[in-house]
Parts: C-alpha cells; structure tokens; sequence
C-alpha cells in the first residue's frame, strides 16, 4: 500500500541553481562566490554547494549560513558540515582547505524541511559576507536561477533516514556527491557506473562490474555520520548466484574493531557477515548455518534491511523476512552466532561501501538504488 501511494502521489521535484556574488562595479570584488544546486522533495533535499574563493589564497575556510526555514541537516559530505539552530557552518576536510584565488571547493548536505525551502542569502567565507557589502565596496550582485521541474517520487521510503539516495540527481558516468568510487586494496577490472537504465525507483541506479580474483575489489562508499545503532536498507539486484568461494558486497570500516571491516556478502551460495579482524562469519559455514541463511535471488531487486547496534547485536532481513541465520542476539547459537560471539565485539561503523569483493572465484554484476541509512528501522 505505502508503495502505491508513492507512486499515485506527484511529488514536485526543482533542481535549482542560485549563484550569488557577482561582478563589482566600483571597489573590492566579492570575497567568494557561492554555488547552491537543490534537489529537492516534499520532505527533504540534497544540496551541491561550489564555494568559489576570490580573495586571497587561504589555507583553511568555513562558509556559513543562515536558513529562513525549518531545514534540518541530516548529513554532510566533502566538509564538516554542522547546523546549530538556523545556523550552519561547513568547514573544510584537510585535503581540500587550500584555496588560491578562483579556486573552487565542493561539498554536499541532505537536509529535511516542510513548507518553503528558501535559498540562504547570508553566505560568508571566513566571516566576510560573499554578497560584498562593505563601506568602500559597491556590488552589483546577480542572482541567476534555473529551474528544472519534474514530476517524481522521494527517494523511497526514507523516513528519517540521515543518508537516503535513489541517485536520480546523478549526473556524471560514475557516482559523485556524497559517494567516492574505489578501494582501499588493490583495484583493477571492477568498475562502477550510473546506470541510466536500470533502476528500482526512477531511471537510475549504481552498476558494479564485479570481477573474480583479490585485485578487482571496487565500491562506491559514503562516510556514516552519528553514532549509536545503524540502521541500513539497500536495494540490490545481480545476474551471477552468490558463489561458493567467499565474496563481499557491502562492507563498513568499523572503528571499534581497529578499523577493520564489517562486510556482508556470501560463501557456500548464501549470505553471510564476515567480520575481517578475525574472519568470523555468520553464520558458521556448516551445512546446518548455511541451510539457515538464504541465497540472494537473482534477476529481481532485492530489499537487504540490517540493523547493527554498539551492543554487538545485529540483524538482517531480506524482502522483508529476517534471515534466521544472520542474526547475532548476544546468545550464542550452534551454526549461526556462537563463533561470531566468541570476540567481545562493539562495533562503531563509520562508512558504508557497496561494490565486489571476490577472494578468489566470483565475478558478478550487480546494480544498487534506494540506498538509506538512519538511526531508526528503514521500511523495504
Ligand atoms: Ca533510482
């Protein structure tokens, strides 16, 4: 039913680009110039800000801003992204806080709002307003708006989900924003694209080439912001059965465990967590665990919901039944989580990455959408 009435609903969707600054007529040019793309709908949007610094070469900046309305930033990515009240102050990563003059940085946000979602006017780079006012600076500041309408959807089923992408906004051959395409291994025939016609909502989707062998690990992944319990649900669909050798498709750097993957993926054609501190998997790979884990169908999108908490405690569902043998309840069970309980584990994920990576044998392709991550259950 809720998927009908997404669908029936025409929910308007405006991309929209604001450039304010502008040329001087008499005195000091402005400082910067801000770049502000919405996308947006009912209930939210994501923004891709280019900040433009065209005063000194600086070494570090912040932007900041004000909004007129009730938008609540949920997460930030390419900057420190922080809203206190109304106000929102981004600052710069180390890697991209060297400007010289003319040069550009860009970050994004996705934020939640209802009613109007008014542009901020108040941008300033390092204190100094980007609209130029000043006593001996007379500007002539245009503002330019285009603005495409089309009829859509949400991103499905977001609720308040801090990270929700369908990546109909994706532009480019291979996915930006929020999202940075590779591996931390070596890379070589994988290969991540925007599919421009598969897709479960809208006309778009991520496509992985996956191929066989170690060297071809490749992911598009996104920084996890927040802390406390995860709650993921992704959309995947792919052409190849999982293999019997040991492959991964989702994997999240976990901080609690030095740094190490938490992956899920399959072996012995199911699925499966593998945690790669000291390569427990759940469930254990006997005959009884693995009968009571489930293959991922292929030619179909699937729904992947899970929950990971700091307690150690995790779960996961697939079309929207939880999957006996992948659920870690803090009491060990024979076949499913006794092995995996045998490590006090506390994990602290602080990114999600979805790709390939094949140990051995196992090449795939594998599409991706209606990916969302938040602090509560996200429905399929
Ligand atoms: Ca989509």
């Amino acid at each position: 039913m809720r998927n009908l009435l997404a669908a029936v609903a025409a929910v308007v969707s405006i991309a929209g680009l604001v450039v304010i600054g502008g040329t001087s007529t008499a005195g000091a040019a402005p400082v910067c110039a801000v770049d502000y793309k919405l996308n947006q709908w009912a209930t939210g949007f994501t923004a891709n800000v280019t900040v433009t610094n065209q005063s000194a070469p600086v070494t570090s900046w912040n932007l900041t801003w004000t909004f007129a309305g009730n938008q609540a930033i949920s997460s930030g990515w390419s900057a420190d992204v922080k809203q206190s009240g109304t106000r929102v102050t981004v600052s710069n990563l180390p890697w991209n806080g060297s400007l010289g003059t003319g040069a550009s940085a860009q970050f994004g946000f996705q934020a939640t709002y209802s009613g109007t979602n008014e542009v901020p006017t108040d941008f300033a780079f390092n204190g100094v307003s980007c609209s130029g006012d000043g006593p001996t600076t007379t500007t002539t500041s245009t503002t330019t708006t285009t603005t495409t309408t089309t009829t859509g959807v949400p991103p499905v089923g977001c609720g308040t989900a801090a990270l929700c992408d369908d990546f109909e906004q994706q532009t480019g051959a291979t996915p930006a924003g929020r999202w940075t395409v590779g591996a931390a291994n070596c890379t070589g025939q994988g290969a991540v694209s925007i599919d421009n016609s598969v897709a479960h909502s809208g006309s778009k989707s991520v496509r992985v080439n996956g191929a066989a062998g170690y060297c071809n690990h490749i992911f598009f992944g996104t920084p996890l912001t927040g802390s406390g319990t995860v709650h993921g649900r992704f959309y995947v669909r792919h052409t190849t059965a999982l293999p019997a050798a040991h492959v991964t498709f989702m994997a999240m750097k976990d901080t609690g465990d030095a740094g190490k993957d938490l992956r899920m993926g399959g072996q012995n054609a199911a699925l499966q967590w593998n945690r790669e501190s000291d390569d427990a998997t759940l469930p254990a790979q006997s005959p009884q665990g693995v009968a009571m884990s489930k293959p991922l169908p292929t030619g179909q999108w699937n729904c992947v919901q899970f929950t990971v908490d700091p307690a150690g405690r995790l779960s996961t569902s697939l079309n929207g039944a939880a999957v006996e043998g992948l659920q870690v309840d803090g009491v060990p069970t024979p076949d499913i989580d006794q092995q995996w309980l045998n490590k006090t584990w506390r994990p602290a994920v602080t990114d999600l990455r979805l790709g390939w990576e094949s140990y051995g044998d196992g090449a795939d392709t594998l599409w991706y959408d209606d990916v969302a991550v938040g602090s509560s259950p996200i429905a399929c």
